[in-house]
């Protein structure tokens, strides 16, 4: 049987281990299902730090020699292994043939990012004139918004989460203001149920039904960084359009993580950044999303000369002729250092495909779940004994690769010791610990080793 298809993680998990005559727990069962995945050999397509090379890491807890575990690919992906290729391939280009290069080699820069929208697209489910590659998450968030949204006095609020990433809530926020509107009656934000932490589709669903008529534009996040929750986005863009209000995604923990279809959704328009699961760099070049039905009712706020029709652009007679849709919004002529390490990644994607990818992130992210359930679940006759809880959904659907642990004991102490194990995964302020096995560059084995560094790392805190 493929233990990639058909059944639970946990089902799939303890059948294995039933076959091998071991117990669930053992490293045997990973090494199976390593042995079974048919996209390990990506791992090789990135470069995995070695221990020696973490500035926390104890060597005397832990060989130096070895690849790290690498589970913080929701905060910063690996480097692409051609990413330095495309890079010097540039910067050669650049000392050889200087101003040349603008429309020269493999990688013209006056359309480098043309080239690889159509890669991006694919990871996003859209059509390549619907992706614009430019600018940082923020700016696109804030472009599209000052299109999108158009206040009224009837209908002026933007729905978002109460709890919603920082910049997103900034960004709203500060759109708010500009347009003379008070953030205190205008921002609708959604929080879970008293004593509960993630939100009920029914309970966004309704929150729309309630108050769309007021409600100008839905912008919620597809992943929320924190739970690591992913939302029903074709459910929330049909509720919302249905009373008439416009649907945006913020889209950074989504995209490269879960399967998605902003075409097919109807999504009105998202962005992206592409340093986390898509492996582009610090900083790097983000994405945009305006679904082609607007391609002629929605135009950009600002313009600049890179909106302008390509075949026309350099003519310079300040005659704008804006390209369509999300093309149009473009201001600058992108940096095409920025494109190398996109390409570099993109070009892993494309031969994965998001489908293979998400299949193998169901088991990948099923079996941490399993293993940390099976050696550290709260225990109802121990209440003291300390434990460590999940709180991102336990149905698959509901999430993406990302779980957030929550610990009966204090995690920055658990978060320390694991980096001098050679574990990287990230704390998020409160109180989370979030772990990403990454299907692209992530083992079973790395899993299991997680979970074993977690054990080491309690007893070491005192907690077992
Ligand atoms: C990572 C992230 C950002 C970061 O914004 P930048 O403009 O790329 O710095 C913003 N919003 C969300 C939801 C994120 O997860």
């Amino acid at each position: 049987m493929d233990p990639f298809v058909g059944s639970t993680a946990r089902e799939t998990v303890e059948r294995v281990a039933a076959q091998l005559g071991r117990s669930a727990a053992s490293a045997d069962v990973a090494s199976y299902l390593d042995q079974r995945d048919t996209l390990r050999h990506l791992r090789r397509r990135f470069l995995v730090p070695r221990v020696a090379d973490l500035p926390q890491a104890d060597l005397s807890l832990v060989d130096g020699s070895q690849e790290c575990i690498y589970l913080a690919g929701n905060s910063l992906g690996l480097q692409p292994e051609r990413a330095r290729t495309y890079l010097m391939e540039e910067l050669d280009k650049w000392a050889k043939t200087g101003v040349h290069g603008h429309l020269g080699g493999s990688r013209p820069w006056a359309w480098a990012e043309n080239n690889i929208e159509g890669l991006m697209a694919d990871v996003v489910g859209a059509k390549a004139e619907e992706v614009a590659l430019m600018n940082g998450l923020t700016v696109n968030l804030h472009l599209l918004l000052l299109s999108f949204y158009k206040p009224t006095a009837a209908r002026h609020k933007i729905l978002l989460e109460d709890k919603a990433f920082p910049s997103d809530h900034y960004a709203v926020e500060s759109q708010i203001r500009l347009r003379g509107f008070d953030p205190e009656g205008s921002m609708l934000r959604l929080a879970p149920r008293p004593g509960e932490l993630t939100l009920r589709t029914q309970d966004i669903l309704e929150e729309i039904e309630r108050e769309g008529d007021s409600i100008a534009v839905v912008m919620l996040s597809g992943v929320q960084y924190y739970t690591g929750q992913l939302f029903d986005m074709a459910a929330i863009a049909e509720a919302g359009q249905k009373k008439g209000c416009f649907v945006g995604f913020d889209c950074a923990h989504a995209v490269g993580n879960v399967e998605l279809k902003l075409h097919d959704w109807g999504v009105d328009f998202a962005c992206w950044c592409s340093y986390k699961y898509v492996n582009a760099g610090a900083g790097g070049l983000a994405g945009a999303f305006v679904h082609e039905k607007h391609g002629r009712d929605i135009k950009p706020a600002l313009l600049g000369w890179w909106g302008h029709d390509l075949k026309t652009r350099f003519l310079m007679d300040n005659e704008m002729q804006l390209q369509p849709g999300v093309s149009g919004f473009r201001l600058s002529n992108q940096p095409v250092l920025l494109v190398c390490p996109l390409q570099a990644s993109l070009e892993v994607f494309k031969e994965a495909g998001m489908p293979a990818l998400r299949r193998k992130s169901l088991l990948l992210t099923g079996y941490l779940e399993y293993l940390i359930q099976h050696h550290y679940r709260e225990d109802p006759a121990r209440p003291h004994a300390p434990h460590v809880r999940v709180i991102t959904p336990s149905d698959p659907r509901q999430r993406g690769c990302q779980l957030s642990l929550c610990f009966s004991v204090n995690v920055c102490r658990i978060h320390q010791e694991l980096e001098k194990r050679g574990v990287a995964c990230d704390m998020r302020e409160p109180s989370v610990l979030r772990v990403a096995p990454v299907p692209l560059y992530n083992s079973f084995g790395d899993v299991h080793g997680f979970v074993q560094a977690l054990g080491s790392a309690l007893r070491a805190c005192g907690a077992l």
